[in-house]
This record gives C-alpha cells, sequence and structure tokens, in this order.
C-alpha cells in the first residue's frame, strides 16, 4: 500500500474524470489524500480518499486576476492561485510521508508542489493533451497584432510570478507550458489516442486510457419518469459557460411542440422561472445526472466540454456541438471530422438551424454508427481501470 497525495482544483470537468481512478486506486489498496475545493468534498469521500479542501473564493479571486484576454493571462491567473493553494496544501500535510503524487494537468500548482516534496509525479489530463510547441504557438498567436504595451505588462507579470515562485518556494519555472498543462513522467489522458489531435505526437509517458467514466447518481435527486421509454434529445451547455438564456430560450423556438421529448441542464446560475412558459414536451433541470440520462438519449446537444462529449460518445449517442470556449471547438472539430455530429455557431444559431441540425444528425444512421465506433473504442480502452494499470506500472519504475 502506498500513500498517494491528489491535488485537484475546482471545476466538474477536472474532477468527475477522477473519482474512478481514486476509487480504483483505494480499492487496490492505496491510501488516497485528495485536496480540491469544499464543493466536491462529499463526492470525493464517497471514493474512500480522506478529502482535505482549501479556499475555493481565494483560490477562484487569484485565478481570474490574472486577467482573461489572453493565454497567457490565464497562465498568469495559474501561478497567482500559487499562494492560496501551495502554503495550505503544505500547512495540512505537514509531518506526513506520500509516496507519490497525482496532480491535475492545470489547477492546483501541481508540478509546483510535486517538486517541493521531492515527489514522483503523474500529471491527470482532463482536457486534450497539449506539446510544449503547440503551447507556444497558441501563445504566440493569442499575441499576434496586440499592440506592445499590451503585452509587455503581461509578459512581465509572468516574469515576476516565476521570481517570486522562485523566492517563495525554490522551485524554478522554465516556460508558460509548464504553468499551464503541468507535464510529469505519466501524463494520464482521458481519452483515446484516436480522439486527441496529432495523437501520435505524444511520446509513452501519456497514456491514453479512455473517457473515466462511473456513476455519480443519485437516485433520490431525479425522477426518471421524465426520460424513460421517451428516447429524448438532451441539451447542455455544461457547468461554466452555461448562463445562456437567449440560448435556452432558442431551444424553446426550435423544439417547442415537436414530438422530440427533451430534457434541458440549464445549470445551477440560472433561474428556471426566469425562462418564462416552458413547452410541455421539455423538462428544464438545474442539474440532471448526465452519465445517466445520457444511456436514454437519442441525441445529445451540447457544448462540447471535454467531458460532455466523451460521456455521449461512451454511450453511443451522437452529438450537435455549439462549442463556446477553451477546447471545445478542438472537440467539435474531432467529432465532425469522425462522423459522430455536426457543429453550430452560438453567435449566428437560429432556432431552424438548430432544429434542422438535429433532425438531420438523427435522419442519417452514418451519425449513429460513428458514435457506436467510438463508443466501442471508449470501452476498449479501459478508462480509469487502465488509469490505475498505468499508475501501478509507474510505481514499478519507481521502486514504490
Ligand atoms: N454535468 C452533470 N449534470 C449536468 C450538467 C453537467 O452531471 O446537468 C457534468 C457532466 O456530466 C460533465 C461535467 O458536468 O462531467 C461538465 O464537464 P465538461 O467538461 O463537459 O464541461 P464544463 O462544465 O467544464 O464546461
Amino acid at each position: 500500500m502506498a500513500r498517494v497525495l491528489f491535488i485537484n482544483g475546482g471545476s466538474e470537468g477536472h474532477i468527475n474524470p477522477t473519482i474512478g481512478v481514486v476509487q480504483e486506486l483505494i480499492s487496490r489498496g492505496e491510501e488516497v489524500v485528495y485536496f480540491c475545493i469544499e464543493a466536491y468534498r462529499e463526492r470525493m469521500e464517497k471514493t474512500g480518499a480522506t478529502v482535505r479542501t482549501f479556499d475555493d473564493q481565494k483560490f477562484i479571486k487569484a485565478f481570474i486576476s490574472g486577467g482573461r484576454d489572453y493565454l497567457l493571462e490565464r497562465i498568469n491567473g495559474l501561478l497567482l492561485t500559487a499562494d492560496i493553494v501551495i502554503p495550505s496544501i503544505l500547512a495540512q500535510i505537514q509531518g506526513e510521508h506520500f509516496d507519490y503524487i497525482i496532480h491535475d494537468s492545470m489547477f492546483g500548482c501541481g508540478r509546483i508542489i510535486a517538486q517541493i516534496l521531492k515527489l514522483p509525479a503523474i500529471s491527470s489530463c482532463s482536457t486534450f493533451a497539449q506539446t510544449k510547441n503547440t503551447i507556444d504557438d497558441m501563445l504566440e498567436q493569442s499575441f499576434e497584432h496586440v499592440p506592445a504595451e499590451i503585452v509587455k505588462p503581461i509578459k512581465d507579470k509572468f516574469q515576476s510570478l516565476t521570481v517570486m515562485i522562485k523566492e517563495k518556494f525554490g522551485v524554478e519555472i522554465h516556460s508558460p507550458y509548464e504553468v499551464y498543462c503541468n507535464p510529469a513522467p505519466l501524463t494520464m489522458v482521458y481519452t483515446t489516442r484516436e480522439f486527441q489531435p496529432d495523437g501520435e505526437a505524444f511520446d509513452p509517458t501519456y497514456a491514453f486510457v479512455g473517457p473515466s467514466i462511473i456513476s455519480r447518481f443519485i437516485p433520490e435527486k431525479f425522477d426518471f419518469t421524465t426520460i424513460q421509454g421517451k428516447n429524448p434529445i438532451y441539451i447542455s451547455l455544461g457547468t461554466v459557460f452555461n448562463q445562456a438564456m437567449d440560448f435556452y430560450k432558442l431551444c424553446f423556438e426550435a423544439f417547442g411542440n415537436t414530438d422530440h421529448s427533451i430534457i434541458m441542464s440549464v445549470g445551477n446560475k440560472v433561474r428556471i422561472s426566469d425562462l418564462g412558459e416552458i413547452p410541455a414536451n421539455f423538462s428544464v433541470q438545474n442539474v440532471v445526472p448526465q452519465t445517466e440520462v445520457l444511456q436514454y438519449t437519442k441525441l445529445f446537444i451540447t457544448h462540447g466540454g471535454m467531458n460532455s462529449a466523451h460521456e455521449g460518445l461512451y454511450y453511443g449517442v451522437p452529438l450537435v456541438v455549439i462549442p463556446l470556449s477553451a477546447d471545445q471547438p478542438i472537440i467539435a472539430g474531432q467529432v465532425a471530422k469522425m462522423g459522430a455530429g455536426v457543429t453550430l455557431h452560438m453567435q449566428s444559431l437560429t432556432a431552424n438551424q438548430l432544429r434542422e441540425a438535429a433532425d438531420h444528425v438523427l435522419s442519417l444512421q452514418s451519425f449513429k454508427k460513428a458514435a457506436s465506433e467510438i463508443r466501442e473504442s471508449f470501452r476498449n480502452s479501459g478508462g480509469y481501470h487502465q488509469a490505475v494499470d498505468k499508475i501501478f506500472e509507474f510505481k514499478n519504475q519507481f521502486h514504490i
């Protein structure tokens, strides 16, 4: 049995794929101490992990204070969280021994903590993997045609933050890529090499373990009669970019009073009563047990978050992807390329377009067939079982 320090941040997309991994680690005898924000305590405690938390408000405030307009600003935001996360974690594990660390590939300053504690490290990557070259290109592109007086202070800020990290924690940061992707001797990526763009570019230290999906279902919290036997269309924009009143109303216009039965998740930030009259064929909820709902779903209209797209395809559901931000356009591109769905643009979207896209995907067998094929490759990849096999290989390699 080894003691594992697991560092994560605070978003559904980064937490959910780790649930199966932690549960499996514990079932194979490991002891896991898991750091995240308070909101995920209950979910993670159910795995058997010891959960400890850091201040979520301070964490989010620090992250956002880096700025949101340019990639390097977001990277600065990640560095600004160091002061919140690292001292808190170090204080809470004082005097304890750990054998290895697993950290999120983005949030929680995992790579820095691994170096402070001198622990063998594994990165948990819930987005597509990125190489240093792609991040360098993205940084360059994001500053294209941007005046020097805007770029310079952002770059200076990055430099001053790396100096601060070196002074406070004795850790050298060599590139923005290190902060954004937290590379480690083993990176577990929760997709398949075939689905990962340019998958062959990644060396064997990247383990493409496939989607890590496990039931998070709390029975008393969902009325299954709303979906059973109804073969619904399921609509969700995920948990981050989901304050989209206009879009939800457009969905009413597109599908209201049609033969389709619709389940729509609008997230916790929207008041359902603010949506006005809800058509009779709609069931609108703040949050649904998505991985359960997808098992009954004929079509998923999604923003193409990494988890949502993978969960949909894991259950063989074709997708209409309306990417909003982050890596979603890339995911939408992969879905379309593999024939498992179509992409729409939110900015110019009309109700007609949405209805026609849904009818198109539903009427052509090829979409369902492609989704079923991806479903098979996802299931064969092993998910969290494969992730833990890889972790145990890593332990052997490091004589843990
Ligand atoms: N989710 C859920 N119920 C909902 C909406 C979302 O369980 O009503 C879960 C979904 O299953 C997925 C996660 O929230 O695991 C969303 O992650 P994703 O990467 O798709 O998007 P993000 O929220 O990060 O934009």
